[in-house]
């Protein structure tokens, strides 16, 4: 059964954002731990005892509830970019009952700041920011705090090890970050540029190379060949013994040209039963020997019903020309080439004339 587009979309945005709340939620715990610790000893006034309780919440219990409570939305994404907000605003009631005291109140800023703008860009960290000063100023005017920007040494000492350590955290996870998207990136890459049955180079990638190969010929006067090959009545083998086999004949197909022809050889799958190998550095007598290596060796072995089969293709050769226009030129007199050893009975090559 397939689901509809917009399901597979919807499905699919469910599913980042709860990478996204997964990616936040131990920066959280990190943070929020630590800063309880420098909180604590920074509150401008003798806290009562709900107030410590309300920060040992926010420190130690808010982290896994904010994270529950975004993994159990429709839209976790969405629901962690407004708990992110909200630690933007529970930081500036701290800040203001710290009575802005200097070190503490500037790295709870710089620790939310950090995180806002590491998730949600430039744009989010601004809100955030503004949603805090508001924050702020909402605390002092209705708990009126005292307000003292001296740091102690004491307090000093209470703010290292998140000074020290919260940096260095967030840096590693961005590090592991950005691995994984350059995993993703590489991923994409071969899935772009590859055959995904054969892995070979498929044609739009293939074609690419042939234009370098070309430039590249013809500016060093370097030599080269280009060879199509169509596997014959394949057809045949596809209705005699069903798809699978004829899959196996491809990948048959695929092998041995990886293992007789050089690795320099760039080998790419048209589509279908049609593959293309270009040849740098090699005249056209030499890849007819190459190829003629690969045809004595396709054979498909017997499985179940199935004989043993041999596989026969047909192949068109051109050697590159300085008198060819452009690579379609090239592509096309080795197409000219394969034509003529198709009407000529097949299971043979033939050599563009020049
Ligand atoms: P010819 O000798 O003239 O080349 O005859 P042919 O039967 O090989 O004909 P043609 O090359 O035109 O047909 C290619 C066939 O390859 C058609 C299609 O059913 C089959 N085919 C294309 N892609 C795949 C594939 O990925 N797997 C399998 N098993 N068959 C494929
Ligand atoms: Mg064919």
């Amino acid at each position: 059964m397939t689901l509809p587009v917009a399901t597979l979309l919807k499905v699919d945005a469910r599913r980042s954002g709860l990478r996204f709340a997964r990616r936040v939620y131990l920066p959280r715990i990190v943070g929020m731990g630590f800063s309880f610790i420098f909180v604590v000893w920074s509150l401008a006034d003798t806290p009562s005892n709900w107030l410590i309780g309300l920060l040992f919440i926010n420190g130690f219990i808010w982290p896994h509830l904010a994270y529950w409570s975004a993994i159990n939305t429709k839209d976790p994404m969405r629901s962690e970019q407004r708990n992110l907000l909200l630690d933007a605003v529970f930081g500036g009631v701290w800040i203001a009952l710290m009575g802005l005291n200097a070190l503490p109140s500037t790295l709870l800023a710089a620790m939310m700041g950090m995180n806002n703008i590491a998730a949600n860009g430039t744009k989010f960290f601004f809100r955030g920011l503004m949603l805090q000063l508001a924050a702020i100023a909402l605390t002092v005017l209705l708990l009126q705090p005292t307000i003292n920007f001296a740091t102690s040494p004491q307090q000093v000492y209470f703010c290292l090890p998140m000074l020290f350590f919260y940096p260095i955290f967030l840096g590693q996870v961005i590090y592991r970050t950005a691995i994984k998207l350059a995993q993703h990136k590489h991923k994409l890459i071969e899935i772009s540029t590859h055959d995904g049955m054969t892995g070979v180079y498929n044609r739009r990638h293939w074609e690419h190379l042939l234009h370098n190969e070309y430039d590249n010929c013809q500016r060093y006067q370097h030599i080269a060949t280009l060879l199509l090959i169509d596997l014959d009545h394949f057809k045949t083998i596809n209705d005699t013994w069903g798809h699978d086999l004829g899959d196996q004949a491809l990948l048959r197909v695929t092998e041995e040209l990886r293992l007789r022809l050089r690795t320099s050889d760039i080998i790419g799958r048209f589509g279908g039963d049609e593959f293309a190998v270009i040849m740098p550095g090699t005249s056209s007598d030499k890849a007819i020997q190459a190829i003629s290596r690969v045809r004595d060796n396709l054979h498909l072995p017997g499985k179940g019903q199935a004989p043993t089969i041999t596989i026969h293709i047909s192949v068109g050769v051109a050697e590159f020309s300085p008198k060819m226009n452009n690579y379609r030129d090239w592509l096309k007199a080795a197409d000219v080439a394969l034509y003529r050893a198709k009407n000529a009975g097949r299971s043979r090559t033939e050599v563009a004339k020049s």
